[in-house]
């Protein structure tokens, strides 16, 4: 049986993206060579990548508006270094969100100042701080649209008139944003693209080339986008599942048709997680993340039964991260509606059996 996955990351994918990537692993597009074993350099090849990168402005509502797309790797964790490298001159803004916040906060004090211009620490980051102002001497503000482990996502961006940058790893292409008001978006595949191994960057051309220091070759942005985003090997099979993930998303009618479908997933988690006496939600009501629900037993005795519930039904994935316990349902964009109704129904048998 197929499980329902709720895994944070890695993390679920289309079945049909699967079937497909795991085709062209034995076979490309019937050239009798595998994807993996042909030259990055090949015809078939760049036109993957040229997809890939053109799908994903597209998908962005970003083409032709001085924006360009790239497929590193290193993970969103080399993205926290590769910001501040090329883009922090003296100093630089960061909102903290959280573990992952934070982590690309201490990376580009290796680079320059950095203020923490506002944070949730207070609270164990279960809330999305509000009401702070941005500077306008700073070189750039930096934000993480979703907080994959705390369960929380900005619903409102600031004003802002300096370049933002947004961590956007566990909630780009989920719901439909102004992203023309980022200067530079960069999101680990593995959350809700494609597998580990590349970092979608989109970057607005004209921000870059601003700061004194020599940026080393694989650091710098202008020289991924001047080689086609082939300055060395990319990793050619997470490019190639990202996109067909990123086309699976098109033919599903683009951003605005899986944010419907997403709305609809998390509505239907949180009213069961508000109704149900026995489950407490972590984040605070207004800041809940559609991506990743997080939420805790009010009552840890019935832990085994719930567990043993969940393990019957299925569900795989469920458990929380270390810093907030409890659970975590990630419903990224292949998570179906089906899905989370198997869970919310095992939710509701486990207050019927209490
Ligand atoms: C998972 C995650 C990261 C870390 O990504 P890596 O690709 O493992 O470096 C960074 N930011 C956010 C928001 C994440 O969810």
């Amino acid at each position: 049986m197929k499980k329902h996955n709720f895994s944070a990351g890695p993390c679920i994918l289309p079945p049909e993206v699967l079937l497909k990537a795991s085709q062209a692993v034995v076979d490309f597009d019937n050239s009798g060579l595998s994807l993996i074993e042909i030259s990055h350099r090949s015809k078939p090849f760049v036109d993957v990548m040229e997809k890939a990168r053109a799908l994903a402005l597209e998908l962005l509502g970003l083409e032709g508006k001085g924006y360009k797309a790239l497929f590193l790797q290193g993970g969103a964790s080399t993205q926290f270094l590769a910001v501040a490298y090329n883009l922090l001159e003296n100093k630089a803004g960061y909102l903290n969100t959280g573990t992952w916040s934070n982590k690309a906060l201490q990376e580009a004090k290796l680079f320059g100042d950095v203020q923490e211009v506002a944070s949730s620490k207070d609270a164990n980051f279960n809330y999305i701080p509000k009401g702070f102002e941005i500077s306008s001497d700073l070189d750039y503000f930096h934000c993480t649209s979703n907080n994959t482990i705390f369960g929380t996502q900005l619903k409102s961006f600031p004003k802002c008139d300096i370049p933002m940058v947004c961590d956007m790893s566990s909630d780009i292409f989920s719901r439909e944003l102004d992203f023309y008001r980022f200067d530079l978006i960069y999101a680990g595949a593995q959350k809700n693209m494609g597998p580990a191994g590349t970092t979608l960057v989109v970057v607005k051309e004209d921000i870059l080339g601003k700061v004194s220091r020599q940026i080393p070759s694989m650091m710098d942005y202008k020289k991924h986008i001047g080689s086609g985003s082939m300055f060395n090997t990319p990793p050619v099979f997470p490019v190639y599942v990202s996109m067909l993930t990123l086309e699976w998303l098109k033919n599903l009618g683009g951003i605005k048709a899986i944010e419907e479908i997403n709305n609809k997933k998390a509505s239907l988690i949180y009213s069961e997680i508000d109704l149900n006496p026995l489950f407490k939600g972590f984040a605070s009501k207004a800041d809940r993340s559609t991506m990743n629900a997080t939420f805790t037993l009010e009552n840890d005795n019935l832990k085994e039964t719930f567990e043993t519930m969940l393990k019957e039904a299925g569900i795989n994935g469920l458990n929380g991260h270390r810093s907030v316990g409890g659970y975590r349902a990630s419903m990224y964009n292949a998570l179906s509606l089906d899905s989370v109704k198997v869970l919310v129904e095992v939710m509701s048998e486990l207050e019927s059996k209490a």
